[in-house]
């Protein structure tokens, strides 16, 4: 079998086609990994430190190719390509500076003489998998935290962003069995589960949850991050021009193909009819530099099939709902108003830029509504009040909780995860992710025999 990677505004310009590598190359890739970790955790924290500093510069240094090669492969519009890959650099230099961080703390004994120590040491290989949608980042905040703390790493990204990550390794300059890029899909995502030491998972949530499964079957630390069915949630005293472009840009930013896109827009008493107004104005005014493909058939015409679905059980389009004529995956930014509430289009994400349009007669049933899901990501909260900010923010269930912002978008270090169904384990980025890269150790140094 190959695994190919096609451009979705041009389907017919294949991007990389490479033999697909079968199970045993997963099981010997972790194999020369696990060799190898101890000299790398050995080699201490300044060739560390070093080692992910010159990736960032690297990164830096190629910024250009890779934001084309982002846009080429996984349909991502330019302007958000060149921010995904300073992210990228500025991740692997903040995680160039964990090797230096204390690694444990003393404590006192409970009676006499001793050294009482805790410690966080690596588990032996990471096993990473990721997604399409961000083809540098997610690898990036995966593998940096996993490499900075003494782990060796192999990831295997998802086919449709085969080229982007081994641009990346190729860039790295580590050690193939320091850091291994694997292509690969799911037969080779699963051998990774069954070798590994601990597990780092970012995609769908069926998906997500077999892995959590079968990682946690066999006793290994695992997280992951899963689909969002994110709301924004807007006050009558927002300022509601400024909402509805924050609103577009979470809807039809990268075609709605982040997970912390929005898909619900909940416009609180009345909010409703000025809302409404604006944010039909600002997505149909949404061009290509901003929205993009979709990144393959198949996902549009599921995207489609939904619309029209939704359609014939009542709902009515306030903007959107075409495709246009033209080459690869587009299709317009979409706006629906009265699908009913158990639609799927109302409950599941659907990973395009299409959204629905809600009424709530006040915040507490804004606050019902945007909780009434299992996919708790993130939530934005448009309004002038501090007080209605605290309370929602207090309030809501969301993992992440942007108040006047897209609910896309949440700084490179800052703790990033959901809740209820929409992440299992350790949250990432972050001082978090150093934690979950880590075990603790407690270590009892007893002068004078302690007998
Ligand atoms: P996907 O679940 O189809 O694939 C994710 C990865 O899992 C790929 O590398 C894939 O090859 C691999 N895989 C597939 N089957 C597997 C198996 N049986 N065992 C192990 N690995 C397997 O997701 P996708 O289409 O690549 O990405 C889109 C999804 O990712 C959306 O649901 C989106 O919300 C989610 N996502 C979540 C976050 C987050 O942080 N919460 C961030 C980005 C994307």
């Amino acid at each position: 079998m190959t695994i190919t990677s096609y451009n979705p505004a041009d389907p017919t310009d294949l991007v990389v086609a490479v033999e697909e590598p079968g199970a045993e190359a997963v099981r010997a890739a972790v194999g020369r990994a696990r060799a190898a970790q101890g000299e790398w955790l050995a080699a201490g924290a300044g060739a560390r430190s070093a080692a992910l500093g010159r990736i960032a510069e690297a990164v830096e240094a190629h910024a250009e190719e890779l934001a084309a090669l982002i846009v080429r492969e996984v349909g991502k519009p330019l302007a958000e390509a060149r921010g995904e890959v300073a992210r990228t650099a500025a991740i692997w230099r903040y995680y160039a500076q964990a090797p230096y961080a204390p690694s444990g703390a003393v404590h006192e004994t409970a009676a006499g003489p001793g050294l009482l120590l805790t410690r966080r040491r690596p588990y032996g290989v990471a096993g990473l998998i990721t997604p399409w949608n961000f083809p540098l980042a997610i690898p990036t905040w995966k593998a940096a935290p996993a490499l900075a703390v003494g782990n060796t790493v192999v990831l295997k990204p998802a086919p449709e962003a085969t080229a982007c990550a081994l641009r990346l390794a190729e860039l790295a300059q580590l050690p193939a069995e320091v850091f291994t890029v694997l292509p690969g899909g799911a037969e080779e995502g699963s051998a990774l589960v069954d070798a590994v030491d601990v597990v780092s998972f970012t995609g769908s949530t069926g998906v997500g949850r077999a892995v959590v499964r079968a990682a946690t079957e066999r006793g290994v630390p695992v997280q992951a991050e899963l689909g969002g069915l994110n709301a924004a949630l807007v006050l009558p005293d927002a300022d509601i021009a400024l909402a509805a472009a924050h609103i577009a840009a979470a809807v039809a930013g990268y075609a709605g193909q982040k997970c912390t896109a929005t898909s619900r827009v909940i416009a609180v008493g009345a909010a409703h009819e000025p809302l409404r107004e604006a944010l039909v104005k600002a997505l149909a005014a949404v061009d290509d530099t901003v929205c993009g493909p979709v990144v393959n058939a198949a996902a549009r015409e599921r995207l489609t099939a939904a619309v029209a679905s939704a359609v014939e059980a009542g709902a009515s389009v306030l903007t959107g709902g075409g495709v246009p004529e033209r080459a690869g995956w587009f299709i317009e930014p979409t706006l629906l108003a009265d699908v009913p509430a158990e639609h799927p289009l109302a409950r599941e994400e659907f990973f395009g830029p299409v959204a629905v349009l809600h009424a709530a007669a006040d915040l507490d049933a804004a606050i019902a509504l945007a909780n009434d899901t299992p996919h708790s990501l993130a939530t934005s909260v448009h309004t002038r009040s501090l007080d209605v900010a605290l309370a929602a923010a207090d309030r809501l269930d969301a993992g992440m909780v942007r108040v006047n912002a897209p609910s896309s978008g949440v700084d490179f270090h800052l703790p990033f995860g959901g809740t209820k169904g929409a992440s299992h384990g350790e949250r990432e980025q972050g001082q978090a992710a150093l934690d979950f890269y880590t075990v603790g150790r407690t270590v009892s140094v007893l002068p004078g025999g302690g007998l």
